[in-house]
């Protein structure tokens, strides 16, 4: 008897570990359409507002100790449509009002570039643009996390193909900025109405 019982809290410790490596460890969130309204190539703090239930999301993913990082493409720059300096001070901007919060952003990471570019130093076909991986690549493999300890959120199927492409352990389509009009055809492991949504199934399953 006393070794069965032995057993059982041998077994329950390697259910624990096993568990704990498993968590989630990385969010991945787009910005445009899932933080902050699409209102196309926002680049000025006045035209910056946020989506109900963001700050709540942001700052439990904080609470919880899950490292955050904002990964949006910003082919406005390419375009000629702003530079990347007002997208530094937009993230300025940004960054301050999550601080207020007790909100923490562990990186932000952007891609100036776009194929057609009118600017020909941004026109490019690069390895950053989602739904390639290159904004998350550096990240990951200076944190170490596995497939399964990351998550992304986006409003874009091109976001969701980015998560796909690493395997992440799941995908979340949020209903606003393009989601609504994204989801007809997303492989998107959840469709769900906002990010806090998202990021209260994360939190229970972590
Ligand atoms: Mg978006
Ligand atoms: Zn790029």
């Amino acid at each position: 008897m006393p070794c069965l019982l032995l057993d059982f809290f041998y077994l329950f410790s390697i259910y624990v570990r096993i568990a704990h490596l498993m968590a989630i460890k990385a969010v991945f969130l787009d910005r445009d359409g899932t933080i902050n309204e699409d209102t196309d190539y926002v680049h000025k703090p006045e035209d910056f507002h946020l989506l109900a239930g963001v700050l709540e999301a942001l700052k439990l993913l904080t609470e919880k100790g899950v490292k955050t990082y904002i990964i949006t493409n910003q082919a406005g720059i390419a375009r000629g449509y702003y530079t990347e300096d007002d997208f530094k001070n937009l993230t300025e901007y940004m960054t301050e009002l999550f601080l207020k919060e007790g909100i923490r952003i562990d990186g932000v990471f952007y891609c100036p570039h776009h194929p057609e570019g009118k600017l020909e130093e941004y026109r490019a076909k690069c390895s950053c643009r989602k739904p390639a991986t290159g904004m998350l690549d550096k990240v990951i493999a200076k944190n170490r996390f596995l497939p399964n300890e990351m998550v992304l959120i986006g409003d874009k199927n091109t976001d969701i193909e980015t998560g796909r492409k690493l395997n992440m352990k799941k995908t979340y389509l949020v209903e606003t900025g393009y989601g609504l009009k994204e989801k007809a055809d997303t492989k998107a492991d959840m469709v769900v109405p906002n990010l806090l949504a998202a990021v209260n199934d994360i939190l229970e399953n972590l």
